[in-house]
């Protein structure tokens, strides 16, 4: 199932990565065209409004920006400069069902005490995920942030949780013994750093510029506090179980701005150096 979905990803990736050079002032852009892809595109340098689906969108010194694609994004994205239009066709994709059982009540169907604090702590979230860096800090690409994980649950999976229907799931699950060093996926900026939050437990966020941001969820030790810049490849922190979770693993998550995309997007290929 999972190497079915890498091996359907790269040929996708084959199929529908599209760089254009033509002319200095049109849009160019690379990414992945699917649903929970994203784009990265550039325009001139002198351009300084860019729009995608009518919205502004931030853009850094050297013309680059960033979109990022939802789970059920439907149609197509139109980027828009004062001089060009480009249409971008989103290809779907197909979402599995995962069950997980053996999770304590109040972590499924949370109690009123608790959703007070569940909805403080995803205002920590939200809040950092507003902070936007005109950096290209993650044009050095990324990696994936542990050495030796298994995947174990897949962006995107409608999830059913002690046999309840749930939101899908909003990142990729990463398998690794309790006490594993987790890594910077990429070039970054700490923009969140909590213990004990109702269901992400031990988290931390990197801000990579531009609205891109990636969290890592459920962990044990955290080493990095908000504001330090980090490296990609540098260790952050460890594997824990903390949170809502049934055994020790690494919740992986991408964001640009609002919108949440599969986290293993981000390492297809070379995506970022579009220069
Ligand atoms: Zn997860």
């Amino acid at each position: 199932m999972i190497n079915k979905a890498v091996c359907f990803s790269s040929t996708v990736l084959m199929l529908i990565f599209v760089s254009a050079y033509a002319n200095a002032r049109e849009i160019k852009v690379s990414g992945i065209f699917e649903q929970g892809g994203f784009i990265i595109g550039q325009v001139d340098k002198t351009i300084n409004n860019v729009k995608v689906n009518g919205e502004d969108k931030h853009i850094s010194n050297e013309g680059k920006f960033v979109i990022g694609i939802g789970r059920d994004y439907d149609g197509e994205i139109k980027i828009t400069t004062k001089d060009e239009k480009k249409i971008i066709p989103i290809a779907k994709r197909e979402w599995g069902i995962q069950r997980i059982n053996g999770l304590k009540k109040d972590k499924v169907t949370p109690s009123k005490e608790s959703i007070k604090r569940i909805e403080k702590e995803f205002s920590y979230i939200r809040n950092a995920r507003k902070e936007i860096l005109y950096n290209n800090y993650f044009a050095n690409g990324f990696i994936n942030p542990i050495k030796d994980g298994q995947v174990s649950g897949e962006f995107g999976n409608q999830r059913i949780l002690n046999g309840e229907a749930k939101n899908p799931h909003s990142g990729t699950d990463i398998a690794a013994p309790a006490g594993t060093d987790i890594m910077a996926s990429g070039d970054g900026i700490v923009s969140l750093s909590q213990t004990d939050l109702f269901y992400t437990g031990n988290v931390v966020m990197i801000n990579h510029g531009l609205g891109l941001q990636t969290i890592y969820a459920h962990m044990d030790k955290v080493d990095v506090k908000v504001g330090q810049k980090v490296k990609k490849g540098q260790k952050i922190g460890t594997v824990g179980a903390t949170g809502r979770a049934t055994g020790p693993h690494l919740h992986f998550g991408s964001s640009v701005d609002n919108v949440k995309f599969d986290p293993m997007n981000l390492m297809q290929g070379n995506l970022f150096g579009v220069k």
